[in-house]
């Protein structure tokens, strides 16, 4: 699910070189994961997984928006916003296609790699949550890292659920369920993303379109 957002991670602390260098280490945690997550769901035929690669998709954008968006004009914000949201989008869609093929081939998640590969993002977001910690900013800023990184951990909690239940039952329906959940609920966060970004966009337009007075 989607997180805090990039301005709420990086308000006024941005430009420091200390809290920019934590950026770039949750960059590639997040980055290094969704990639992981993507190809241990493909092996382990789960969509579960590949729906929790969309979070850390999701939190990579927002770093990488952090580090070198945030300080350009609200046109390339808007512009990388609407990226973000649209290819979150796409991933959503995609994993919903996923659960579909699953369910259509009554394939059985290989649920031992989803306990593994669900551990290992549990413990990435957990590192992620600490480095992020030391450079709370104020209580709104900390609130929304608690608040990110509390769905996360839910939703890795919910794969490792998932896992467990594929082992028990040896079906695939406990990946099934818990994938299009997280892929709705990817969807309705990109859907937000686009729309303020299409806003954002529009009133930036406005204001380039005011004449310079001299
Ligand atoms: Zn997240």
């Amino acid at each position: 699910m989607p997180c805090c957002s990039a301005d709420s991670c990086a308000s006024s602390t941005g430009s420091s070189p200390r809290f920019r260098r934590v950026l770039w280490i949750v960059l590639a945690i997040n980055g290094g994961m969704f990639a992981a997550e993507i190809v241990a769901g493909m092996l382990a035929g789960s969509a579960a997984l590949q729906a929790d690669a969309l979070d850390f998709f999701a939190d990579a954008s927002n770093y990488a928006i952090s580090l070198f968006v945030l300080g350009m004009n609200l046109k390339w914000r808007a512009g990388a916003a609407w990226i973000k949201g649209a290819s979150m989008g796409l991933f959503g869609l995609w994993v919903l296609g996923a659960v579909v093929w699953h369910m259509a081939y009554g394939s059985v998640p290989h649920a031992p790699t989803m306990g593994v590969i669900g551990t290992v993002a549990l413990l990435a977001n957990l590192i992620c949550l600490i480095l992020l910690m030391a450079f709370r900013d104020g209580d709104a800023n900390m609130r929304s890292v608690w608040i990110c990184s509390r769905n996360d951990v839910i939703a890795n909690v919910a794969v490792l659920l998932a896992a467990l239940g594929v082992f028990g039952t040896g079906t695939g329906w406990p990946d099934f369920i818990v994938a299009s959940l997280m892929a709705v609920l990817a969807l309705q966060g990109a859907a937000t993303i686009l729309r303020d970004a299409t806003r954002e966009w529009r009133s930036a337009e406005r204001l380039s379109a005011v004449p310079v007075l001299r």
